[in-house]
């Protein structure tokens, strides 16, 4: 019995754990730190490049001129921020292909993201993709002015 559920919660987390087709680097990133948390090492920014883009090298140096050489929430505390216009949408689809937001109110998504949806408790960060191997991210996400 024991072992069974281990099997399924493993196979739930290698899902989860898949970057997406297409996803990017970041959405990726701040999908796993909503599902997992950071551990303190960046481990999700190393199972994407594994993963999609293993001849990504230089990826961590990358990351680590941008001040999120140590653990993956850096990559949001110093790194890549929302950009005006993030793909946010409170559609069902968005479970599927988006991070989630839960909100205790309901947020008016066309005051805040520009988006003709009515006011939604619960909404979904969508990825715009990327093409394979890129480690670059989609249009969601803008380098912070600082670096
Ligand atoms: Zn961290
Ligand atoms: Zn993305």
């Amino acid at each position: 019995m024991e072992s069974e559920v281990r099997t399924i919660v493993d196979a739930a987390s290698a899902r989860i754990l898949t970057p997406r087709e297409g996803e990017c680097l970041v959405c990726y990133v701040f999908r796993q730190l909503g599902e997992f948390g950071c551990d303190g090492t960046p481990r999700f920014a190393l199972t994407f490049r594994d993963r999609t883009a293993p001849r990504a090298t230089a990826l961590m140096e990358r990351l680590g001129s941008m001040g999120a050489c140590c653990c993956d929430c850096e990559v949001f505390n110093n790194a890549y921020t929302f950009a005006s216009r993030p793909w946010i949408t409170g559609a069902a689809f968005g479970a599927d292909i988006g991070t989630g937001f839960e909100s205790p109110e309901p947020v008016d998504l066309r005051e805040e993201f520009g988006i003709n949806e009515p006011p939604a408790k619960v909404f979904y960060l969508c990825c715009q993709f990327v093409r394979r191997g890129s480690t670059q991210p989609c249009p969601n996400w803008v380098r912070m002015g600082r670096w």
